[in-house]
């Protein structure tokens, strides 16, 4: 095993760290975390110091770690049949298993699911089956994607032109001309606080109406959202807001990508989110909870209005220019299996919908009077901490004094993992299903102690 020094100074001379301080990381001014091993909630460090992890790594670990069910369907797929690809019919039986399983858990309407590696490259597949669809039924024009400022949709080339964080698009010459955005919703940061629910959803309606007629609706093909926003600072959408949004999108035949990379099997306490909001999409993004993160997987799930142009398109044109040697990877549908089964099996998705209030709850009763509190939000188990300079106001800090990621590093000094927002002094939380409550009142107090610490 390589000694403490050695791991520290190999990663800082040859790792090349995602969504990181490149600069600082080489130089050895920022900390790293070396991880070695992790249980249910807890992760534990190369120096035997155990964090209880708030945020599932990024979401993704729902049914906790260490879940030996998982790693063993994992060994035995790799012992059996580590690899074949999917390529001209091509299957193995966990694969054509779980698209079983997928497609039985899918809200209604949805026909096939192409399984990818992560939840960027099913977007990418999302979006080039847009553009096919709309080829094949012959409105070479109409290919447009709307997105939403804040919103997150990977980091590819088209993807990281859908996300609506300006750090993704920094320098790398994004967005894309193709892809354009409206807002999405942010009850905290409505643009006037006397309005109330019905008014914001009006407006937002509203001005996505006239971008659309701005644009021209032939020239545009598809809205995709997550139903709460996710890594743009956890928000929940006021009420309404998919009913009316679905409206104008129906109005214009625009089709609606439901990114369910955080949302899907679960996380709100229902199978889906579309299935929590009411929403009716025409694909579906999923990777994170379909494995629990236990190997990459990710799928695009097709509505059945959109296959049957796909079908059509092949029989005119031949077989579809799309396909990753990794579709449908054994040993990622050997975890997703396995990890549906388990979420099932200790019915998880109840302990969504009882430990997720109960922590939103708890935040709020902890901090809703502390002057720095803007707001405290969630659905299902997914919460989040807005801290402000001033309430009354509603004023943030200046990004400068970098508040999130202070009140986040106090937190995991004192033994919790949550995640400072990339956009905002927002603390966001997103533990593993299996969250009991005395963990959730861990993450409370620590949050608590942590913010008095950093603001007072
Ligand atoms: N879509 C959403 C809603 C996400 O939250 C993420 C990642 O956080 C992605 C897409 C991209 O997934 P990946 O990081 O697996 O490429």
């Amino acid at each position: 095993m390589l000694r403490n020094d050695e791991l520290d100074r190999w990663d800082r001379e040859c790792f090349f760290h995602p969504s990181t301080h490149l600069a600082q990381h080489a130089r050895g001014d920022s900390p790293n975390r070396i991880l070695r091993t992790a249980s249910g909630s807890h992760i534990e460090d190369r120096d035997g110091k155990r964090l209880l992890d708030a945020f599932a790594g990024l979401y993704c670990v729902n049914v906790g770690y260490g879940r030996q069910e998982i790693a063993e369907a994992i060994a035995e797929q790799a012992r059996e049949l580590a690899y074949y690809h999917a390529y001209v019919g091509h299957g193995t039986e966990v694969s054509i298993k779980l698209a079983r399983m997928v497609i039985d858990r899918a809200p209604a309407g949805m026909s096939k699911v192409y399984f990818g590696l992560g939840g960027s490259d099913a977007n990418e597949t999302n979006i080039k089956l847009v553009w096919y669809y709309n080829n094949v039924l012959g409105r070479p024009e109409k290919k447009k994607i709307i997105s939403r400022w804040r919103g997150y949709h990977g980091s590819g080339l088209v993807t990281g032109s859908l996300t609506g964080l300006g750090l993704f698009h920094q320098k790398f010459d994004l967005p894309f001309e193709r892809i354009i955005h409206t807002d999405a919703p942010y009850w905290y940061r409505r643009p006037d606080p006397a309005m109330d629910e019905a008014a914001y959803v009006a407006h937002l309606a509203g001005e996505l109406e006239a971008l659309i007629e701005r644009e021209g609706a032939d020239t545009i093909a598809a809205f995709i959202g997550e139903p709460v926003l996710g890594t743009g600072g956890l928000v929940p959408p006021p009420a309404g807001y998919w009913e009316a949004i679905q409206a104008v999108l129906e109005r214009h035949d625009i089709l609606l990508i439901a990114d369910e990379v955080v949302t899907g099997f679960g996380r709100l306490g229902t199978m889906f989110g579309s299935d929590h909001y009411g929403i009716r999409p025409d694909l579906i993004t999923i990777a994170k909870g379909l494995t629990s993160a236990y190997a990459p997987l990710s799928g695009s799930i097709v509505g059945e209005k959109m296959w049957k142009v796909l079908e059509q398109g092949t029989d005119e044109f031949g077989v579809i220019g799309h396909g990753w040697t990794y579709s449908a990877h054994p040993i990622g549908a050997a975890a997703g299996v396995a990890n549906l089964e388990l979420i099932d099996k200790l019915d998880l998705i109840s302990n969504v919908r009882e430990i997720g209030p109960y922590l939103t709850r708890g935040l709020s009763e902890a901090l809703a009077e502390h002057p720095h509190v803007g707001e405290v939000r969630g659905v299902g188990l997914l919460s989040a901490v807005e801290l402000v300079e001033d309430r009354e106001t509603r004023a943030g800090f200046d990004p400068s004094r970098k508040i999130g990621p202070a009140v986040a590093g106090r937190m995991a000094s004192l033994g919790v993992v949550a995640r400072a927002m990339p956009q905002g002094d927002i603390i966001g939380y997103a533990p593993p299903f299996c969250l009991t409550r005395e963990e959730a009142d861990t993450v409370i107090s620590v949050t608590a102690e942590a913010i008095r610490a950093e603001l007072g």
